[in-house]
């Protein structure tokens, strides 16, 4: 079966990502995917959800909350245990670490949730800091309603090569 993506490889995400994300215990890189996307998009994805499906979810973040395109954005499983959501975004970066639950754990993710913790972390990357900001599941995040609505989904990697 031929898959086309949108991305193309990435190795040296992997180098990038480590020198923007602070790694500690559990959240070191172990496995995944990174690909670089024509609007500059570097995903370093080591989820079971499909890495070209995030991306068009990502870049529609960045471009609702006037990011500059050019960002890196590591998704990963959260391993805290249970089915959680989390983030972590650099002050004055453009590095974004986005956790969710795995596609075992959940049939589809939680995309309002994900969609207001990436705009949240977004903003960390232009400076704000949280006594800036208002809580992030109050965010507006009309950019990711195609997904809310059902019209766009995140599949699973899965799913999107049958
Ligand atoms: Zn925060």
């Amino acid at each position: 079966m031929l898959v086309l993506r949108r991305g193309r490889p990435a190795s040296h995400a992997v180098g990038i990502l480590r020198r923007h994300l602070v790694d500690r215990g559990p959240f070191q890189h172990r496995r995944g995917e990174a690909w670089l996307y024509p609007s500059g998009l570097l995903l370093a994805n080591e989820t079971g959800w499909d890495s070209d499906d995030l991306a068009a979810f990502i870049e529609a973040g960045i471009e609702g909350e006037g990011m500059e395109p050019r960002r890196y954005v590591r998704v990963i499983h959260y391993s805290g245990g249970g089915v959680y959501y989390a983030g972590l975004g650099r002050y004055d970066g453009r590095a974004a670490r986005l956790s969710v639950p795995s596609p075992v754990q959940v049939r589809s993710l939680d995309v309002k949730k994900s969609a207001q913790l990436l705009s949240h972390e977004f903003a960390h990357n232009r400076g704000l800091r949280h006594k800036d900001m208002m809580d992030w599941w109050d965010l507006d995040v009309s950019w990711a309603d195609p997904w809310v609505s059902g019209e766009r989904r995140l599949r699973t990697a899965e799913e999107a090569v049958r």
